[in-house]
């Protein structure tokens, strides 16, 4: 089977679930083809002629090749501002290389001013107009040859982001229009969001033979006509990946230890919506099937991409040391509290954290049911820098449960921590559309499109999105930035790019 996963997504590293496809096949007999269109098709766009638009635009379009060889040299990520220089100017590549007036592309992102990412009418509109789609002559020229090559009747479309979503339709419309003979199966983790919606009524059908909802594996398997006898978890396979090829200074491969979220518990979390069941295995055999990815593929980096690592694993790699870095998402669990358990852990090469503390009042994180505590927050903070792993903080404003002070705590809260946190990222609270807490608050739609995965609420302490972006523009940004300490958040590729910034020449700004 050929799996293709569709632009657009972070060209940083290869996609973990059609490497998790692809394992499960191979165990069971079958031939699998993998093909990341993603980072095929921004090349394909970067290299393809086109005309500068002006002076940044013809400086840029001469040194594209260096820009692309720069972003995979580790001597860039030391200066953020150079770094972002060479970040910008690929983007300016890539953003002239479609119609401006209507397309807006970027290193992670893809819209259409004509056509919505969350209307099922739009999708089916990109399908059938595939030719007006910007990877249109991609298509031909690159995945037409795949597809050729490709004896089985399935091909497979893995859309697990927003930004992939109606360049996923356009491939599938122009499949159906060209290989009459194939059918499609399309998975991944948006077509799974929709499916979980109460009422989803399959408006794919005519187009999509068959849609797969969460893990794919099994599924798979069973079109195959192969039963799977219920096992869950395959090493990732990744014979797909290209040297060299993706924007990054070494090889990352991304890597899943468990299924959905140990806690699970967050009121706010549209996982909790998904109840998307949690499933892992014994540390242990977790730690042989790291071993194995590390011996068949030598990575540099490993990105946990976990909703959160637990206890039981992180234990288990403490005792550990590989020849690769690694970094993931992590809770404020009590180990951190053990000064030497961080030390351990940076020696097992954990370079970077990820924690969601989304906010700095105790009172806002018992109503979200967080689990968190914020005196022990101060202490694994400071622990896991003189450690010497990053810490990458993710706050979250504008929830039922917080208020106009309760945001100025969380900045007073950053503010005493700011020596200890490198990287901040701030959202604005998005209210999932079936979540518990949306019964009983006042909501609209925010887009118009029957796909739409949120909701805008009044807020019932008039904390509103607007009063939230102002006062992290206005006041949050600007006390943080004049009080220096954290870094400057990588432009496009955030969490993905910022690890590699080891060895940072100083620079202050969020
Ligand atoms: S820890 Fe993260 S993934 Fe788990 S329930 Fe909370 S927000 Fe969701």
């Amino acid at each position: 089977m050929l799996l293709i996963f569709p632009p657009v997504a972070k060209p940083s590293e290869p996609p973990a679930g059609v490497a998790l496809l692809s394992s499960a096949l191979k165990t069971h007999g079958q031939s699998c083809t993998v093909y990341d269109a993603n980072i095929e098709g921004l090349l394909y766009l970067i290299d393809k002629d086109k005309t500068p638009v002006d002076s940044w635009s013809r400086r840029a379009l001469k040194n594209r090749e260096k820009l692309l060889s720069d972003l995979k040299d580790p001597s860039l990520y030391v200066n953020a501002d150079r770094y972002h220089q060479r970040v910008y100017d690929l983007n300016k590549v890539l953003s002239i290389s479609v119609d401006e007036k209507r397309f807006k592309i970027s290193l992670s992102d893809y819209s259409d001013n004509c056509l919505s990412s969350v209307s099922s009418q739009d999708l089916l509109k990109s399908a059938r107009h595939y030719m007006e789609n910007p990877f249109y002559a991609f298509f031909e020229s690159c995945i037409r040859p795949k597809i050729l090559d490709s004896k089985s009747e399935y091909v497979g479309i893995s859309m697990c982001y927003l930004n992939q979503a109606l360049v996923s339709f356009a491939l599938a419309g122009w499949i159906k229009d060209n290989f009459r003979n194939k059918k499609i199966i399309m998975g991944g983790g948006l077509l799974s969001s929709w499916m979980s919606r109460p009422g989803f009524n399959h408006p794919f059908k005519g187009l999509i033979d068959i849609s797969i909802k969460g893990e794919g594996e099994l599924p798979l398997l069973n079109v195959m006509g192969i039963d799977g006898h219920g096992q869950k978890h395959f090493i990732p396979d990744y014979d797909f990946v290209k040297n060299n090829i993706y924007l990054a200074p070494g090889r990352v491969l991304p890597f899943r230890s468990a299924i959905g979220c140990y806690w699970s518990k967050c009121r706010f979390c549209p996982e909790k919506v998904e109840t998307r069941p949690y499933d892992t295995q014994r540390a242990s055999k977790v730690l042989e099937d790291l071993e194995a990815v590390d011996k068949k593929y030598a990575p540099d980096y490993i990105h946990f991409i976990d909703n959160a690592i637990t206890p039981a694993f992180l234990r288990a790699i403490s005792q550990q040391s590989f020849a690769f870095k690694w970094y993931g998402f992590v809770r404020f669990e009590k180990d951190f509290m053990d000064p030497d358990f961080c030390m351990a852990l940076k020696r097992s090469g954990c370079d970077m954290l990820k924690l969601g503390l989304e906010s700095g009042d105790q009172g806002v994180l018992d109503q979200m049911n967080k689990g968190t505590h914020l005196g022990m927050v101060s202490t694994i903070l400071k622990n896991l820098h003189q450690a010497g792993i990053l810490t990458f903080v993710y706050l979250l404003f504008g929830t039922r449960f917080e208020d106009e002070s309760a945001a100025f705590r969380t900045l007073e809260y950053i503010k005493a921590h700011r020596q200890y946190i490198d990287y901040l990222n701030l959202a604005v609270f998005n209210l999932p559309k079936f979540s518990d807490d949306a019964q009983g608050l006042d909501t609209q739609e925010f887009y118009h499109g029957d796909l739409s995965l949120y909701l805008n609420f009044k807020h019932p302490h008039g904390w509103n999105r607007y009063k939230v972006k102002q006062f992290l523009g206005k006041t949050f940004k600007k006390q943080i930035l004049s009080d220096g300490g954290i870094r400057k958040n990588p432009a496009f590729f955030s969490s993905n790019h910022a690890v590699f910034f080891q060895n940072q020449e100083a620079d202050v700004r969020m």
